[in-house]
């Protein structure tokens, strides 16, 4: 087999080993977007229940003044009635006693009333705020949540079929040429093909000499960067 060709065998199994890469990243990454935008769906969620629990809180206590106030009215209806029937200055006294207490009493309660009602006007704002963001953001995620996880459902479909087709490449490629493609890959992050750049090496970007910068544009060797290991391509290069 020419150099030329296993080199572009080559270059072909980095491109697979890259997607490869990208595909056993996205098990992480492709899950953790979801999760981030669950959080934060989950997070409105909470809020808008905590606003419901409010308000039905605050309704109960609300319900809880008014009824009282009725019943203080009862009894001031009930001194004022008196009023009319009473014979006796110390009767009189008694009365006027529990007429201004049920009316203090009164206005008390109708304050109480009057802060409830002002809570709930709140509240019912916040749950109208905190359901539009819980919607907005739902409707603005679905589709993009379905495709994550259809995604998701395919990479191991996709990492199947592209261990197929390196598999395929691997064969057509010297055993010691992939010996030294596959140690520098693993002590490189993954990359050990990389394209000639600015006359250096693309991957740790040493100067290359001239000679060897022609050598590599040829193609009738495969040569390695001194410093990095990595095999030098030649995919044409802008300075040249
Ligand atoms: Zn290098």
């Amino acid at each position: 087999m020419l150099v030329r060709d296993e080199l572009e065998q080559l270059m072909e199994l980095q491109h697979i080993d890259d997607q490869l890469r990208e595909l056993e990243d996205s098990k992480v990454y492709l899950p953790d977007m979801i999760s981030k935008i669950e959080i934060e769906l989950a997070g409105w969620k909470e809020k808008l229940e905590a606003a419901v629990k409010g308000h039905e809180d605050l309704s109960r206590e609300k319900k809880h003044f008014e009824l009282e106030i009725e019943v203080a009215q009862a009894e001031l209806q009930k001194s004022q009635d008196k009023m009319k029937s009473i014979k006796t200055n110390k009767e009189y006294d008694a009365l006027t006693t529990q007429i201004t207490a049920s009316k203090d009493k009164i206005s008390a309660l109708e304050e109480n009333l009057l802060q409830t009602m002002e809570a709930i006007d709140k509240v019912k704002e916040e749950m109208s705020e905190y359901k539009s963001k819980h919607e907005e953001l739902d409707k603005s995620n679905k589709e993009l949540l379905q495709n994550l996880r259809r995604e998701i459902d395919l990479i191991g479909e996709k990492i199947q079929r592209k261990a197929d087709e390196r598999k395929n490449i691997k064969i057509r490629i010297s055993p010691r040429t992939i010996s030294h493609y596959e140690r520098v890959q693993r002590g490189k992050g993954g990359v050990a093909v990389v394209a000639v750049k600015r006359k250096s090496c693309g991957g740790c970007h040493k100067q290359l000499p001239p000679q060897m910068v022609q050598e590599i544009k040829r193609g009738d060797r495969l040569l390695t960067c001194d410093s990095c290991g990595r095999i030098l391509l030649w995919i044409g290069d802008e300075s040249q």
